[in-house]
Formats: C-alpha cells, structure tokens, sequence
C-alpha cells in the first residue's frame, strides 16, 4: 500500500519488482535520422512492443498485483474503451483475476470484440462514456469490484514511472525527455523516477492542440473541463477528473516545459516513424516526435542525449493510411 498522498522513487522501485514478472523490458532505439537531423542524440523508446501496444499495461499490472487477496478474487472493473481498458484486460486475465469493462452502446463493434477476446466480461449500457462510467461505479459497489482507473492512482503512476528507471538504465547521460500528455500518469511517474535520480534532467510534456485538458487546466491553476474534439491523438482524449489528486500537482511540479502540435504535425511524425524506422504509431504515440520536428518549437541543444517515449501503437490499418498517406 502507498500510505502518504506523496509518491517517493521508493514506490517506482517497488513498482519495477512487482510487475518484473509480467511486463517486459522495452528497447530504447537509436535513431539515426533524428539524431542527425536535430544535431543530438536522439533515442527511441518503444512502448508500442509490450502484448497490448501500449505503456499502460504497466501501471495496470501494478495496480491490480497490489490489491488484496480477496479484491483480487472479487474482481476488477473499467469503462475505458482504449488502451487502459485493453491493458487491465489484459493484465487481469494473466493473472486470473475476473475484469468487466463498461461500455456505451455506441462503442463499434470491432472494440467491443477486442475487449471480448482479450478476456473481459464486456456490459454495454446507454449511450455516451457518461453513462458507462455511472454504471461502472454502481456494479463496482454493488459486487465489491474494484475501479482501475486510467492515471490518477498513486500505484499506476508508479508502474508508469518505471519507463523512467529503464531509460536511466539504458542511458544514463539522458538529460531530456519528450513525454505525451493526456491525464498525466505517464509523465507524472516518468517524471518522479528522473527528478529523484537527476533534477537537472528535462522532461517535456506534449499534447495535440485540439482539446489538451492538462495544458488549459495548468494554465487556468486547477483542473477543468472542455469539449472533445476530434484529432489523430485520440488516445489522448479526455479529462484529467475535477477532483484529481495526484497528476495535476505532480505535473505542475516537475513540467519544463508544455509543446502543443497540430494534427499535421502528429500526421508527418507517424509518416516520419514509418519512412524512416517502418515503426506504426498511433497519433498519440508519435506526438513526441512530433514536437521534436516542429523545428520553430526549437526543443533540443546540440549534444543533447534525448529520449521520446513512443507511447502506443493502437490504430486500425484504415485511418493509419489515411493519416500517413499525404506525407511519406
Ligand atoms: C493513455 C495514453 C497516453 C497518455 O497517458 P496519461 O497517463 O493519460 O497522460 C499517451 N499515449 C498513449 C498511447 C496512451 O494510451
């Protein structure tokens, strides 16, 4: 159990040792081209290669390996329809532990059968995300199933900050790191693990311009809401929670700095990853290199040894070829 409302390094350690067994080491790639291209050291790190493409198993697997013996044998529960929910899948079905994702009607088929087929008891009611997550918490209290959720829990920041850890491993002359933004658990844990270690190392924060809750609320000094719209980085979607209570601060500690990229931006990076590397991104996950190739967002020093955390690789082949086609 994380006892005080402040995570330490202590937790991401902990968190390394409890999901050694079950979330795999990812590789952290140099690249030639951006290296040459932004006069720096530029390496890749690839959270597309763990089972369901996406760092969020991590946090997921640390969450439901910390609960007691018998939530574990109640059960877990979620209404994400996208990473976070394929990772908890996932995640609960290794460990032979029941999960339920509750989704809207409106949710297509194709994710419905993802979710089916990774294992999960799949409850489908009304129409909007609103109503799916009113029903998540009414069975989560009705038959003692425990809530996952997606970022703003002391055990999933640490699980996500063990990507931090890894990189310090692998590179310990790393002094900047590009990190995409969405309700701040993966650049909150990250963040943690290479302040502790180094504070002189810098953590950049990237979203899309369109709909970055995160961005607004830091700059309006709280958490707040705004409407979606639709953009490439759709994993990036969503709000951060009026009541956060761990992301929001941990953010505004330890951000350098905040870049927003357009959806042509997003669009050429994953084109840029493919091109150059035949590496398949989701928009989320190529909006690091995104930033890094908006040359007036002027990101890195020469000589710099940079990280970019390529978060995911969730994207069907028709919008990745739409999105890609114009600029390969
Ligand atoms: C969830 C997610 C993010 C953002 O993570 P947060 O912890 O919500 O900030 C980034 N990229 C991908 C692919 C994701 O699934």
């Amino acid at each position: 159990m994380i006892q005080s409302d402040v995570l330490t390094i202590q937790d991401v350690w902990a968190a390394r040792k409890m999901i050694s067994n079950h979330v795999r080491k990812t590789p952290l790639f140099k690249s030639a081209h951006l290296s040459k291209q932004s006069d720096a050291s530029v390496f890749l790190k690839l959270e597309t290669m763990h089972e369901v493409g996406s760092f969020k198993i991590r946090g997921a697997t640390n969450k439901i390996l910390n609960l007691s013996t018998e939530e574990k044998k109640r059960g877990v529960i979620t209404f994400s329809t996208g990473n976070h929910g394929m990772a908890v899948t996932y995640a609960a079905q290794r460990l032979n532990i029941p999960a339920v994702v509750c989704l809207s009607n409106r949710v297509p088929e194709a994710k419905v059968n993802t979710l089916r087929s990774l294992g999960a008891t799949v409850k489908q009611v009304g129409d909007s995300q609103d109503d799916a997550e009113a029903y998540c918490y009414k069975l989560a209290d009705e038959e003692g199933l425990t809530v996952i959720k997606p970022f703003d829990d002391p055990h999933v920041i640490a699980g996500q900050g063990t990507i931090g850890l890894e990189l310090l491993d692998d590179c310990p002359e790393i002094n900047t790191v590009v990190i995409p933004v969405s309700g701040g658990g993966l650049f909150s844990g990250i963040a943690l693990a290479l302040k502790s270690c180094n504070s002189q190392i810098r953590v950049i924060g990237v979203s899309m311009e369109r709909s970055s809750v995160m961005y607004h609320s830091l700059h309006a000094g709280h958490p707040i809401i705004l409407n979606e719209e639709e953009t490439l980085a759709d994993s990036l979607l969503g709000g951060i929670g009026e009541d956060n209570k761990y992301t929001f601060d941990m953010v505004k500690k330890y951000i350098d700095e905040f870049v927003l990229v357009s959806e042509e931006e997003i669009a050429a990076a994953m084109a840029y990853l493919f091109k150059n590397h035949r590496l398949v991104s989701e928009g989320a996950g190529a909006t690091g290199i995104a930033a890094l190739l908006a040359t007036q967002k002027n990101l890195v020093l020469p000589r710099d040894n940079v990280a970019v955390i390529i978060s995911g690789n969730n994207i069907g082949a028709a919008p990745y070829m739409k999105a890609i086609q114009n600029y390969l």
